[in-house]
This record gives C-alpha cells, sequence and structure tokens, in this order.
C-alpha cells in the first residue's frame, strides 16, 4: 500500500509515519515528489524457506495510518510488483555510476540526457579491448562494455577470459575514465566480479535466476537487468522486484530484444516496452539495439528509435575488426560506424529535449 502525505507535511510527520511503521514491522520507502510526499509500505519480504507477508498489511493498520492528521489517505498498490512501480515511487529513479571522465566524477542514468554505453560483445585481448575503448570515449561514450563470462547458447562457443577480461576492463577504465559494465552469471562470481564492475550487469538467460537475483540484490552495485527473451514486462518487472526487495535500489532496466515469430531479425525490439515501462515504473531504462536487431546495418534505426521512444541510454557493441569478433561480430558496429551514429543520437536525443551525456 502507499501512504500519501497531505502537501506541504512536515518532516516531523513524515519522521512519525516512518516510526509508526517500523514499530509495526513494516517497512516505509519515502519519495518527496515536489508536490507530494509518498510512502510507500511493504511488509517483510520473503527470504527461501518463509512465506512472504508482503502485500498482507492488516487493515486496521491501514485505517490507523488515514487517521493520522497527516496523511491525506491510503492506497493499496494494485500492481504485484510494488518497490518497481510508480505507483509506489512516483518520481523517477536516478542511478548513479562512478565515472573519471566526468567533471562531477558521477554520471546518472534516468536523468534528462541520455547515457552512452559502448565496447566489444566480449574482451578478446588487450589490444582489441584498448582499441575499442579509446574510440567510444574519443566519440563521447562514458561506459565501456565488454563480456568476461560470456552466456553461450553452445557449450563450445567462447566462453569469455574471466578474471583475465576483467582485468582487462579495469585497465581501460583506468587508461580512459570510463565506468565499467559487465556481466556476473552466478553468485559466486558476484564478489569478484564487484572488485572490477561500476555495474552488474544479468543477461537475458539469467532474468529469472532468483538466486542471483536475490544476490546482487544485497551488493551496492548499480544492477542492468536485461528483459528475459521470452520475458513480458510484468514478469521482468518483478525480476526487478528480486533486486530491489533485498535492498539495492539502483536497477536499469535494459529491452535486448525479445523472441518472436520473425526471423529476419535475432530478436524483436520492443520499443514499445520503453513508454510502457516509463508509465508503470520508475526505474530508468536503456536499449541494446545490437541484441536487439542481431545486424550491425539495423543498429543505428533502432538506436534512434529508441531515443525518440524515451530510452535512458543505449548500449552498443562495438569491434574494431567486426568479421573476426569471436562473438556477436555480425551485430558488432565498426569503430567508423559507432563515429557516425553519435552525432545522430545527438541529434535525435536534442530533438526529443534530451541531449547526450558525453566525456
Ligand atoms: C551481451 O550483452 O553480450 C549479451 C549476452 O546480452 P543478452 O544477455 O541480452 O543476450
Ligand atoms: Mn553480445
Amino acid at each position: 500500500m502507499i501512504v500519501v502525505m497531505k502537501q506541504h507535511c512536515s518532516e516531523e510527520a513524515i519522521e512519525h509515519v516512518m516510526t509508526y511503521l517500523k514499530d509495526h514491522g513494516l517497512s516505509g520507502h519515502l519519495s518527496q515528489g515536489v508536490e507530494r510526499t509518498i510512502i510507500g509500505v511493504l511488509g517483510a519480504v520473503g527470504v527461501a524457506g518463509t512465506r512472504t507477508t508482503a502485500g498482507g498489511i492488516y487493515p486496521e493498520i491501514s485505517d490507523a495510518l488515514e487517521g493520522l492528521p497527516c496523511v491525506e489517505t491510503v492506497l493499496p498498490v494494485s500492481k504485484p510488483y510494488k518497490l518497481a512501480s510508480r505507483e509506489f515511487h512516483p518520481t523517477d529513479t536516478i542511478v548513479e555510476v562512478p565515472v573519471a571522465c566526468l567533471p562531477e566524477g558521477i554520471v546518472r542514468i534516468g536523468d534528462t540526457p541520455v547515457v552512452m554505453m559502448a565496447g566489444p560483445c566480449t574482451v578478446e585481448n588487450e589490444k582489441q579491448l584498448m582499441t575499442t575503448a579509446e574510440a567510444v570515449r574519443k566519440e563521447g561514450a562514458v561506459i565501456l562494455r565488454g563480456g568476461a563470462f560470456k552466456p553461450s547458447t553452445s557449450p563450445y562457443g567462447f566462453r569469455g577470459l574471466g578474471e583475465v577480461g576483467l582485468k582487462l576492463l579495469a585497465k581501460a577504465r583506468d587508461e580512459f575514465g570510463l565506468a565499467v559494465i559487465t556481466e556476473v552469471m552466478t553468485p559466486t562470481d558476484i564478489a569478484m566480479v564487484c572488485e572490477y564492475a561500476d555495474i552488474l550487469q544479468i543477461g537475458t538467460r539469467n532474468m529469472q535466476n532468483y538466486m542471483l537475483l536475490d544476490e546482487v540484490g544485497r551488493t551496492d552495485k548499480p544492477v542492468l537487468l536485461k528483459r528475459g527473451m521470452s520475458a513480458t514486462i510484468e514478469e521482468w518487472l518483478l525480476a526487478a522486484e528480486y533486486i530491489l526487495s533485498q535492498g539495492n535500489s539502483n536497477v536499469i532496466l535494459c529491452e535486448r530484444g525479445i523472441r518472436t515469430f520473425e526471423k529476419m531479425t535475432r530478436n524483436t525490439m520492443d520499443i514499445s516496452a520503453i513508454p510502457v515501462i516509463k508509465r508503470v515504473s520508475h526505474l530508468p531504462i536503456i536499449s541494446d539495439p545490437s541484441q536487439g536487431t542481431g545486424h550491425r546495418d539495423l543498429v543505428a534505426a533502432m538506436s534512434l528509435a529508441s531515443i525518440a521512444a524515451g530510452t535512458d541510454g543505449l548500449l552498443i557493441e562495438v569491434h574494431p575488426n567486426p568479421d573476426e569478433a569471436l562473438k556477436d561480430g555480425a551485430q558488432s558496429l565498426t569503430l567508423e560506424q559507432f563515429k557516425s551514429l553519435m552525432p545522430r543520437v545527438e541529434a535525435v536525443a536534442i530533438a526529443v529535449g534530451r541531449g547526450v551525456v558525453t566525456g
């Protein structure tokens, strides 16, 4: 449920409600908008082996809250996801990521300017990564992508360099001032990946790996949650709820295309998911047109369409020599293609009142 406070209520009034909730074994999540303060209320969060009491809040508690002079009204949250819903948290969430190449030392994902993340699908070797990192940074990207642990559809495909790849990513961050995003596939690797990464990526195949979601939810690293390739938007938001409910509020959603009957593209980019997410959730959403299309000549169109539709950022695969890439070469832009995409991204972002963060 959500507690809607009266306009211009005092700090003490808010504190009073928060204390009341705590005393009754509930947690209050404060959302202070310009007009209104809203407190989202949750019961105890389900842990393995226990029944969740989330949503099972006794009517007498909601009646008592409604009786407080500072409270305007108490409303139920109609969605199955609570912490991820806009009802619960009306203001946009902005995820801050430390980055050396910006004067403030942080980049805000979910704020007005669009954020560019780019780099190879997979870290292959030092030269490939450094060349790509230097090139994307020069064009204004502030976040470097690169997989060290790769989910591979075939067990015979390249599975990534592991920790060696993470070390190379950290080296590229030090050299070019970029933040680093990389995938983590299993709870046992989380501590190691956290040592090197600024954002943990949860891949499409792991969107419903609930143990992994729980564990990244217990870290304080921003988490980029890819949409499962067959997941509905509701299932995706429930996956985000797993992370949020463990206390990590820095979740970024990523639309990366879904599986449909269409074969001309690797996946079908669900551009409409972007405004839907904006309507039902406060979480930032970015787009991955590389996995979304599977073809490098379609990446620019889907990048621009995503920005027009309201995406908060792009995650783009770039490779110095895509034809020789160990993974996803067909969907990786050349350095030149990335360079020519950037001014177009900027033009559309400006046209929709956003602009682009450039490092
Ligand atoms: C990737 O980003 O390279 C990747 C494997 O993505 P996804 O999980 O969306 O397939
Ligand atoms: Mn890839």
